[in-house]
């Protein structure tokens, strides 16, 4: 049987997905309708209609073409995937060989994404791509910078002058063309991919996104040596990073799938203290339906 997914939910931000490092990362926001990585494209991912790829690893990328291909028979939309430079051209040849395969060959949309430019998805909905550091290498020799992505929604705010005019009055000016209101932005949820230390850090929209996606593979005290060669986190990085800060949930993703949760649990409350303890940091997979258990006496052995 399929591992449970986890399934966060704060303060409308709902997020489902699973997330262990080497084996399967995806996360599908369905009120946003949009997700982040493919997994191996399981179906609550098949639901949503844009999908921003951080990179091109196996782990993140693997359920691409049975994405496209799922879609065309579930409502006849492709669907579009938003990816980093470099990676369109692999991508579309590889739907082009399961057309060979499969025989049919699926629609697919897809869409370079650059760090900074931003996409718009609705009037009050936009992604912005930024820079993460895990660049990949292909074996022609080229190298793939991997993007980290936030939604930010646009709330129009009156501005500040009209404030305390009554209704009729404002209805009046806004007749007259006056522009009473101003846009304003903000970060929902943020998503880091896979990546090491690195200037994305210092960004607001990610620093202040109200929900943060922050890898975190290595746990371990010896293993630092090995996120460093990988381009990715480790829990004393994080010891630097986290405080400062200002997401209100911070969700760990990727943690190697050699630690147990309970161990997990155990590492984040004694590297993290009040900032695990109070909530604010979890890790993703911590969000799974809790298992039944069987006899009470075990019950704190074994929940990984
Ligand atoms: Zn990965
Ligand atoms: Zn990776």
């Amino acid at each position: 049987m399929a591992q449970p997914i986890a399934e966060f939910e704060y303060d409308g931000i709902r997020i489902l997905g699973y997330s262990q490092a080497g084996e399967e990362t995806y996360f599908a926001l369905p009120e946003l309708n949009i997700g982040f990585d493919f997994g191996r494209a399981p179906r609550e991912l098949l639901a949503v209609d844009h999908i921003f790829l951080s990179h091109g690893h196996m782990d993140h990328a693997a359920g691409m073409a049975y994405y496209f291909s799922q879609r065309m028979f579930i409502d006849n939309a492709p669907g579009t995937l938003y990816l980093p430079a470099g990676l369109e051209d692999p991508f579309r040849r590889l739907l082009g060989l399961w057309g060979e395969i499969d025989g049919n060959l699926p629609h697919a949309n897809i869409v370079v994404a650059e760090p900074g430019r931003d996409i718009a998805l609705r009037r009050d909905l936009t992604i912005r791509p930024f820079a993460v550091r895990h660049p990949f290498r292909k074996r022609d020799g080229g190298v793939i910078g991997a993007l980290g992505y936030a939604a930010i929604e646009t709330r129009q705010k009156l501005i500040d002058e009209y404030h305390g005019l009554p209704g009729p009055d404002l209805v009046k000016l806004k007749k007259a063309g006056t522009a009473i209101t101003r846009p304003v932005e903000i970060p929902l949820v943020a998503y880091t991919g896979d990546t090491a230390p690195g200037e994305w850090q210092e960004l607001d929209y990610v620093r202040k996104a109200r929900v943060l996606l922050l890898e975190c593979t290595f746990l371990d005290e010896d293993h630092i040596d090995r996120a460093r060669a990988g381009y990715h986190l480790h829990i004393k990085d994080l010891r630097r990073i986290v405080p400062k800060l200002e997401n209100e949930r911070i969700l760990l993703t990727h943690i190697s799938r050699r630690t147990l949760m309970s161990e997990i649990r155990a590492i984040l409350a004694r590297e993290l203290g009040e900032e695990y303890s109070s909530g604010r940091v979890s890790a993703f997979m911590d969000h799974r339906p809790k298992r039944r258990r069987r006899a009470p006496a075990q019950s704190d052995a074994r929940e990984g």
